[in-house]
C-alpha cells in the first residue's frame, strides 16, 4: 500500500474519464510512479456506487498480472476520492494502436489476446464481470503487458442472479443476447458478454476500425442489431481481410462472435486455442 497523497507530487494529467481525471504522480520518499484517479462529486449517489463498486472489484483482484494493480485509496473530506494505481506507461490500446499505424498485426492481436483472455479467466472464475471490454479500457506498458481497467461499470455476480441485464457500458461492444435477450438462442450471460465484446476488441485491432458499423455511423441499438444480423457468420464482417488471416485467428473469433451466447466459448476454453498457443 503506498502513501497519502501529501507524499504523492503531481507530475501530470495523464487522461480525463467519465467520473474523474487521472494524473501520473510520483512518490516523493521513493521516487517509485503511479497513475492517481481523483473522481470529484461522490456526494452523487450514482458516482459513489459506481466508485464503490470500482474500489471492491480493485480489491479483490489484486494477485493478477493481468489487472491494472489498485495499491491504496483516500477518501477527502470534502468529497472527492483519490485511488492510487499502477502506472500503465504506454497508455490505453486504442491511442497506442492509433499511434502505431491504426492497426495491429495477427501476432500482436494473439499476445493482445492471451493477456485479455487470463485476466477475463481470472475476474470470471472471481465471479466478476467487466461488462465494457474495448480498446480504450486496456492498458498497456513499456513491457508490452496488456492489463484490463478502468472497472465502474463492473459487477460482482450473485450467484441467484445469473443475468445481470442492466444497460451499462459501452453499447457498441454489446453482444446480441445482451441488446436482444433470446433472440438468437442462449440469455444474457454477463460472462459470455464479455467473450463478444473480446472478440470485436481484436478484430477492431487487427482492421483498424470498429467492424460491425460504417466510420460515422451511430453505435445505436437499430443498427448494432442490423448489423449482427446481416453477419450470418462473422467472416462477411471481414470482406477484405479474412482471406489474408490464419486458420487459427478466424476460428478464434468466431469462437467469441458466436451469436449463440450459449455455444460461445468461455475464457477457459479460449485459453487452449491453438490461436493462443503459437
Ligand atoms: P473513467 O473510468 O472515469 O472513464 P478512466 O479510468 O478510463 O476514467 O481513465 C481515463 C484515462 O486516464 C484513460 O483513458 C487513460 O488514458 C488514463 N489512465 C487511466 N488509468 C491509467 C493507468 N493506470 N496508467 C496510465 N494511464 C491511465
Amino acid at each position: 500500500i503506498c502513501s497519502s497523497e501529501e507524499e504523492l507530487e503531481r507530475v501530470c494529467v495523464l487522461g480525463h474519464g467519465s467520473s474523474g481525471t487521472v494524473y501520473k504522480v510520483r512518490e516523493k520518499k521513493s521516487s517509485q510512479v503511479y497513475a492517481l484517479k481523483i473522481v470529484h462529486g461522490n456526494n452523487d449517489p450514482e458516482v459513489c456506487r459506481q466508485l464503490f463498486r470500482e474500489m471492491d472489484i480493485l480489491r479483490r483482484t489484486t494477485d493478477s498480472p493481468y489487472i491494472v494493480k489498485c495499491y491504496g485509496i483516500e477518501e477527502k473530506p470534502w468529497g472527492d476520492t483519490g485511488m492510487v494505481m499502477e502506472y500503465m506507461d504506454l497508455g490505453t490500446l486504442d491511442t497506442l494502436c492509433k499511434e502505431l499505424g491504426g492497426t495491429l498485426s495477427e501476432e500482436k492481436v494473439a499476445h493482445v489476446a492471451r493477456q485479455v483472455v487470463n485476466g477475463l479467466s481470472y475476474l470470471h472464475s472471481h465471479n466478476i464481470v467487466h461488462r465494457d471490454i474495448k480498446p480504450a479500457n486496456l492498458l498497456v506498458n513499456k513491457n508490452m503487458d496488456v492489463k484490463i481497467g478502468d472497472f465502474g461499470v463492473s459487477r460482482i455476480m450473485c450467484p441467484s442472479l445469473d443475468a445481470c441485464n442492466s444497460f451499462v457500458g459501452t453499447c457498441a461492444y454489446m453482444s446480441p443476447d445482451r441488446l436482444d435477450p433470446g433472440a438468437y438462442g442462449g440469455t444474457y450471460n454477463g460472462y459470455a458478454a464479455d467473450i463478444w465484446s473480446l472478440g470485436l476488441t481484436l478484430l477492431e485491432l487487427f482492421l483498424g476500425h470498429f467492424p460491425l458499423l460504417q466510420p460515422g455511423q451511430r453505435p445505436d441499438w437499430a443498427s448494432l442489431m442490423g448489423a449482427i444480423c446481416l453477419a450470418d457468420d462473422p467472416s462477411t464482417l471481414l470482406p477484405d481481410s479474412w482471406s489474408t488471416v490464419s486458420d487459427e485467428f478466424r476460428s478464434f473469433i468466431q469462437c467469441c462472435l458466436n451469436k449463440d451466447s450459449s455455444k460461445r466459448w468461455t475464457a477457459l476454453q479460449l485459453l487452449s486455442h491453438p490461436f493462443l498457443a503459437n
